[in-house]
């Protein structure tokens, strides 16, 4: 009998679920390791934030799809990997030994790279953490107490963060609430097109969200925020959308990874270094390098679950190439979105309703089923 374990419950694991739950395994046992029981898919979560979907709309239960495909699901983070012994440790101490592996489990945010961040800034991600912190939000907001925010980042991830809490803020009645925006870049939503991020920069006038633009944070303390111009600003909750950084038991593991400490991936999604390994989404380096989204973890994940059936069939792998360019849809908080693909760009009521029928879609494809086996 052999092992295959699936390190994260991420995008392109949804679709390996589904193909095995259409194709049984013979002979192959399948483990699930998650920390989480449920998927929150980030593309809804704005629209969590803004008041437009409940928090179960937005999340697909692991549990029931890890069943329908055969899989245990330990539900247990993964806190060390080492490829030579071929084992995956989890944090109760477990060690789970392997004869395939797939790792889709995502990125961290880089906390450390600022000053006080760990102990008085939100990271977006882990997501649940981030949900916490944004419920914190609506408590002081709805008791009236101070509820100031600021985001720290100014791409998609942080400029609807900051559009949503604006949008939420206002509804609960405080639109006095002070929401800021820190980014690097000139301009908000940096790589996407001017007239894209012109029409940003307008509704976050509009809608009175502060917008630093060609600043860096230099440290955060209980109060806000410092910046690289000496100036400071006041917020009661910080958030930091600065960017995916690799989990350090990637680097630590052995296996072949890029700069930054992703595994380094062929065209078949299998790892360089290590053949019985395989990576999609955040968490991988891909051969033909692309932006850290969902866009790409999603499209990742039928060839990955061609390959890893292959691979335990001793078949042949085949090779995958992500698509040139990502169709980007920002929702604003109020029923609106800016789109945005190569040099085109939108924005329009039109565009939410377009956004808001593909995420519901996707969430719904893997919501079908009921419970599964967990331990
Ligand atoms: C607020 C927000 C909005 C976004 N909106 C969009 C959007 O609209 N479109 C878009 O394309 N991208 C969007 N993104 C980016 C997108 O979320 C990521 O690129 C995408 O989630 C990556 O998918 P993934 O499968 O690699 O990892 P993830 O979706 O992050 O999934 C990783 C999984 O691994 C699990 N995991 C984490 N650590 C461990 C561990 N140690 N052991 C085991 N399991 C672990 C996690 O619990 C999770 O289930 C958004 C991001 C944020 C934060």
């Amino acid at each position: 009998m052999k092992r295959l374990v699936l390190l994260g419950g991420g995008h392109a694991h949804l679709f390996v679920l589904e193909r095995f739950a259409r194709q049984r395994l013979a002979a192959v046992e399948v483990i699930l390791v998650s920390p989480s029981d449920a998927q929150v898919y980030s593309g809804m979560l704005p629209g969590w934030i803004a008041g437009a979907y409940r928090l179960e709309a937005c999340s697909i239960p692991l549990a029931g799809l890890a069943g329908r495909a055969g899989a245990r699901l330990v539900r247990q983070a993964c806190v060390r990997l080492d490829a030579a012994a071929r084992t995956v440790e989890t944090a109760d101490g477990r060690r789970i030994e392997y004869d395939r592996l797939s790792i889709d489990a995502g990125a961290a945010t880089a906390i450390h790279a600022i000053p006080g961040a760990a102990t008085f800034a939100t990271p977006v991600r882990p997501l649940d953490g981030f949900i916490g912190a944004i419920e914190r939000v609506f408590a002081d907001a709805a008791a009236g107490r101070e509820c100031d925010a600021l985001v720290v980042g100014g791409g998609a991830a942080g400029v609807e963060i900051a559009f949503a809490l604006q949008a939420r803020l206002a509804v609960i009645g405080r639109r006095d609430a002070r929401v800021a925006v820190v980014g690097t870049a000139a301009r908000p939503l940096d790589g996407l097109p001017r007239i894209v991020q012109w029409r940003a920069r307008r509704l976050m006038r509009d809608r009175g969200i502060e917008w630093h633009g060609g600043r860096r944070v230099c440290a955060i303390t209980a109060d806000g925020a410092l910046l690289d111009d000496g100036s400071g600003l006041g917020a009661r909750h910080v958030f930091l959308a600065t960017g995916a950084a690799a989990h350090p038991w990637i680097a630590a593991s052995g296996l072949a990874t890029d700069r930054e400490g992703y595994a380094r991936v062929d065209a078949t999604l299998r790892s360089v270094s290590h053949p019985q390994v395989f990576a999609a989404g955040d968490c991988a380096a891909y051969a033909t390098p692309r932006p850290k989204s969902g866009v790409f973890a999603v499209r990742a994940g039928p060839p990955l679950a061609e390959n890893l059936l292959r691979s335990l069939a001793g078949e042949p792998l085949r090779a995958w190439r992500p698509q040139r360019r990502a169709l980007y849809l920002v929702s604003t908080g109020t029923g609106a979105a800016l789109g945005a693909r190569g040099v085109v760009g939108w924005w329009g009521a039109w565009v939410w309703r377009w956004k808001d029928r593909i995420d519901r879609r996707f969430v719904e494809r893997f919501r079908a089923s009921g419970d599964g086996s967990t331990r």
